[in-house]
């Protein structure tokens, strides 16, 4: 449930109540349990909701919690039903075993700011009208392209945040019935905002006059079906509430996206629920203590999108092969692949970094603030953005968190239980736990000692269903 206008929001309004973690039936799971399994078909095989063991790795659930050691997750159709260590359960044998030993288990990742009709290009003014003289079909192919990235990244939920509207929904819509492979998305449609041209008329946004025609944008892409709304920079104090109350009005979150200080404080006064891009330098000092004050003290949520240019870019100075990304050629059409490399050519000279420099001053103060003030941070990328790519921009967003001093499995949890709180699914999604559905992902490595370890995902379940991965055990 959303919490209305109301200035105070709190994003785990909803308690575990009856979903706790149960270590219930201490039955002993011999290691001929396993073996036995091994005869039944391959999870790929099985990719459709079944019943599905992960068994052997280190859970980290998406609490603040220590990990649980050689778990055991069991899947019954798209939802979790039971978790615990592996050595206190029975794997029934009816359900087909995924060994996931050595590695770590985590619920799917949440990208809480993702643009699916970006890939990575270079320059908004060249990469849209490309995609227009390619014809019809090409935005769609842009966008599956961008979904099927995010998922086999590990995000099996996500935000997209500008997008024309009808290609949106319908990217959205199937990738729910399962006709297309991507993350859980949450699509805002196209931006709200008061600065029309340049990038609004790119991203296919609507510029408005007045703060009725704000609140009646809303009205208009609520009834079109839209998961939340962005409010875009330069809007007023009043446009910023009516836009939050007519989106209240339907259950529909509010995204802000806001760097100055006083966009900031105009749209957590007026109630926008998520601040989006607050710390990410533009090229501005940090905000004034009062305002980390009071946000903190309003439970909002920040989404800070710290990498995507003041980190990104200088990781690419140290090592611009990242561009030719033998992935990237792999998910790309080969069209598409060549224009974004086009794009990239001259890197150095993109109009989009020509301030980064004087954000890089900035960058840690601005994502400190937030981190050691106690903000609720959600994870948000920005992703598709120039040399952003959905491939890895999540995981560079957390090295990011973790570089400036959040604990690792503090930045789990804004990945996974945080992020489902900033998208009002907290009853599905988020944790690893009974009654969940079975977004989990398997890792290479320990991201508790090393966060890139969330580069190296192996496997994918996405509401019971293995979409990546899941080799069968042995
Ligand atoms: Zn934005
Ligand atoms: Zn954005």
């Amino acid at each position: 449930m959303l919490a209305g206008a109301a200035p105070v929001w709190s994003p785990f309004s909803l308690e575990r109540s009856s979903r706790m973690r149960t270590f219930t039936g201490v039955l002993f799971l011999a290691v001929t349990a396993l073996v036995a399994a091994a005869a039944m078909p391959s999870a790929r095989q099985a990719a459709k909701p079944a019943k599905l063991a992960l068994v052997g790795g280190m859970l980290l659930d998406g609490y603040e919690a220590g990990p649980i050691h050689n778990a055991a997750v069991l899947i019954d159709g798209e939802r979790i039903v039971k978790v615990g260590r592996a050595a206190e359960m029975t794997i029934p044998p009816d359900y087909t075993v995924v060994d996931t030993s050595g590695r770590t288990m985590l619920p799917g990742m949440i990208e809480l700011h993702g643009h699916l009709i970006l890939l990575g290009h270079g320059n908004y003014g060249e990469w849209f009208p490309w995609i227009a003289k390619q014809g019809p079909g090409t935005l769609t192919t842009v966008m599956e392209v961008a979904a099927k990235q995010l998922l086999m990244a590990g995000v099996t939920s996500a935000v997209d945040l500008g997008a024309p509207l009808k290609e949106s929904l319908d990217v959205r819509d199937r990738i729910a019935t399962g006709a297309i492979p991507g993350p859980r998305m949450s699509m805002s449609g196209p931006w709200i905002t008061r600065n029309g041209g340049g990038m609004t008329d790119q991203f296919g946004g609507i510029a408005v006059t007045s703060t009725a025609q704000a609140a009646a944008e809303v009205e208009k892409l609520a009834a079109a079906g839209v998961d939340v709304i962005k409010a875009h920079s330069g809007l007023t104090r009043d446009d910023y509430k009516a836009i939050a109350d007519a989106a209240h009005k339907h259950g529909i979150r509010v995204h802000a996206h806001v760097y100055a200080e006083e966009d900031v404080r105009n749209a957590l006064e007026m109630g926008i629920d998520v601040l989006s891009h607050a710390g990410s330098a533009g090229t501005a000092p940090p905000y004034s203590p009062g305002l980390i004050t009071d946000i903190v003290n309003a439970g909002r949520p920040v989404v800070i999108t710290a990498a995507h240019r003041a980190w990104v870019y200088p990781d690419t100075v140290d090592f611009p092969e990242r561009l030719q990304d033998p992935q990237l050629k792999k998910d790309l059409t080969p069209a598409i692949y060549a224009e974004v490399q086009r794009s990239l050519g001259n890197w150095r000279a993109l109009g989009y970094f020509q301030r980064t420099d004087r954000e890089m001053i900035f960058r840690e103060r601005g994502v400190k603030q937030f981190t050691e003030s106690g903000t609720v941070l959600g994870m948000g990328t920005d992703s598709g953005t120039p040399m952003n790519f959905h491939t890895e921009a999540l995981w560079r967003e957390a090295k990011v968190h973790v570089d400036m001093g959040m604990p690792a499995i503090k930045v789990i949890t804004a990945l996974t239980r945080t992020g489902a709180a900033v998208l009002g699914k907290t009853r599905d999604l988020g944790t690893v736990e009974p009654g969940k559905l079975a977004d989990i992902i398997v890792v290479n490595g320990n991201p508790l000692f090393d966060i890139t370890a969330l580069a190296h995902v192996e496997t994918v379940v996405k509401g019971g269903r293995v979409v990546k991965g899941g080799s069968p055990a042995r």
